[in-house]
Order: C-alpha cells, then structure tokens, then sequence
C-alpha cells in the first residue's frame, strides 16, 4: 500500500535524461548555473505558498488536490527536508572514504512531522534558508568532488556521483515548484478585489520585484 501510494504521490519522474513534466534537464547547465536555479526556485515555492496562506482563504495550502496528491503544504515541507537531507549527504560524501546514504522515508516523514499542520510562513522560510545553505555548500565543490561515488537510494540503489546528487536535488524542487504552483492553482479560490491600500501597493511591488528576479 504504502509502495503503491508513494509510486502515485511521485508520479517516478526521471532521474537522467529530460523529464517531459517539469522540463528538467540532467544533460546541460554548469553547476553555478543549476545551483542558482534551484535557490530561485526554492524561492518561488517560498513565495508561492507564503501567498496563499496570506490570502482569503488560508486553508488551501492544505487541501490535496486529490486523496492521493500531497498538498501545497506537504510538497513545501518535502521541499524543505530535501534540501536539507541533501546538504547533510553533501558534507557525507566528502567526509566519508565509500558513503552510503541513509533513505530519507519521504512517505513516512509526511506523517511522522505532520507536514498537513504546519505552520506555511515558518516553512517558507526555511525553505529559502535552507536552499541558500545547501547552494552555499554545492557551488564550492570541485571537479574532482563531484565525480566521487556514493550508494544512493532512490528510486533504486544505485552508485551515484556527487554531481548527479546535486542536479537531482535541483530537479527535485523544479519538479516540485511546478507541482505547488498547479496545486495551489487548482485549490485557491478566485481572487476577489478589493479596496487598494498602500500596504497592498507594496506587496505588489515587491511580488512583481520578485517576479522578474524568476524570470
Ligand atoms: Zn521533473
């Protein structure tokens, strides 16, 4: 049940190659370049799910789009660990003569940290936080660093570079960013306008600020 559950929740995106949903690449881009992507992108569900817990109904970061499809709040909490389990596993790989990495349980975690009840603006912090520490920790890794092998889990044991770990990683938040932006435009009800204020004006700004910073 739980095999079956998780094969739907990831929809086994690819893990070389081009994958046809999100658009991600595992055969171009410099590491600089994807490190910067990801810490972009980690901003955009940041911002994306701050956005909806601030709007009229803040509940539908909750809601799951269908019983077996995470919600907003539980892909932005996998978002999170990832980049996290992801930056331990890098200082692994450098520490250890033959690393092998522990699974991180990405089912079993959305229920044993209760992804569903947490609190959206402390995880969209953190997910910016922790995407910039795990930046900070791949863009120094040197050629020879990022060709050394460790027994990666996911999603079969297989021997993998340290550099393929990274790109995974940023793969790992594009295909999910796109996944948190197509839930929470299925679940968010319609914008009603409403008075402009000066507070708003400013959001505004800073939201089309940030916008142009994703493109
Ligand atoms: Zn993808």
């Amino acid at each position: 049940m739980e095999i079956q559950r998780e094969q739907q929740l990831s929809k086994q995106p690819p893990v070389d190659g081009y994958c046809e949903q999100c658009g991600f690449s595992y055969d171009t881009g410099t590491l600089q370049g994807t490190v910067t992507l990801l810490v972009r992108q980690s901003a955009d569900c940041s911002m994306a799910l701050t956005k909806a817990a601030a709007g009229p109904d803040p509940n539908v970061v909750r809601l799951r789009p269908e019983p077996d499809v995470w919600s907003a709040i539980e892909y932005a909490c996998h978002v999170r660990d990832v980049l996290e389990v992801q930056r331990l596993r890098i200082a692994q790989c450098l520490a250890e003569d033959r690393p092998v990495y522990a699974p991180m349980d990405r089912t079993g975690r959305v229920k044993q940290e209760k992804y569903e009840n947490q609190d959206p603006m402390e995880v969209a912090a953190a997910l910016v936080r922790f995407a910039r520490e795990f930046g900070a920790a791949a863009r120094v890794l040197q050629p020879q660093e990022l060709g050394k092998l460790g027994l990666y889990n996911y999603p079969v044991r297989a021997p993998r570079t340290l550099g393929w770990i990274i790109r995974h990683t940023a793969h790992e938040i594009q295909h999910h960013r796109h996944d948190i932006l197509e839930i929470l435009a299925k679940v968010e009800p319609p914008i009603v306008p409403k008075p402009r204020t000066e507070e708003k004006e400013a959001a505004e700004e800073e939201a089309a600020e940030e916008v142009e910073v994703a493109d």
